[in-house]
């Protein structure tokens, strides 16, 4: 067991748990003509080239738009500037696109705490819950896997952290249907912060 206090390396998810949730993402497959019990980025990537890279610029330009009126989810601003001041690495891991983090970043003002090399997109790493996207962290910031803690929204953060050996939070939800899964569940990044902060330090 391990102080998540003393826990220094950190990659959040970015869609829903550094902003507020607003990915349709029922709609975005209705207008892709992507089947709901389907996972979008895999759809795509078993379309023929010409017939997904349509898809994939629809896709693009509609999550631009989302990152660009980004805003943050509570108590992210606060997170992981704390983190920041405590000479934490932090990275992202998303299955948005690496420009798309960038500009959402950049809306919710926290471009500063994130080093370029450090978030990974769809492009960087294979999406989650493939877990090489922490292991690239891992080995880019010459620590242990077990080292890293991902914070996250969904199941597939919580898979992709178990795969890599990495240690899971999950934040933004008031219940957890995945505790199998899950290291730690605080209701927001708030909490989160405060239970890093608690006096007597947070065993997981
Ligand atoms: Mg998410």
């Amino acid at each position: 067991m391990r102080q998540l206090a003393t826990a220094r390396h950190w990659v959040f998810d970015m869609d829903g748990t550094l902003t507020l949730a607003v990915h349709d993402f029922p709609a975005i497959k209705r207008a892709l003509e992507i089947p709901q019990e389907h996972d979008i980025l895999h759809h795509l990537a078993a379309l023929p080239a010409e017939v997904a890279a349509a898809k994939h610029a629809w896709l693009l330009q509609h999550e631009r738009e989302l990152a660009l009126a980004a805003q943050p989810a509570p108590g992210a601003l606060q997170l992981v500037r704390a983190l920041r001041e405590r000479d934490c690495r932090l990275g992202i891991l998303t299955r948005n696109a690496h420009p798309l983090a960038l500009l959402t970043l950049v809306a919710i003002g926290l471009a500063d705490c994130f080093a370029d090399a450090d978030i990974l997109g769809r492009d960087e790493a294979p999406p989650k819950p493939h877990p090489g996207g922490l292991l690239q962290l891992a080995e880019r910031w010459s620590v242990a896997p077990s080292e890293l803690v991902m914070v996250g929204d969904y199941r597939f953060d919580l898979e992709c952290a178990q795969a890599a050996g990495a240690r899971a939070v999950l934040v933004n939800l008031p219940d957890n249907p995945w505790p199998e899964l899950t290291g730690l569940h605080a209701r927001d990044c708030a909490e989160l912060l405060a239970r890093i902060d608690c006096a007597e330090g947070l065993a997981f």
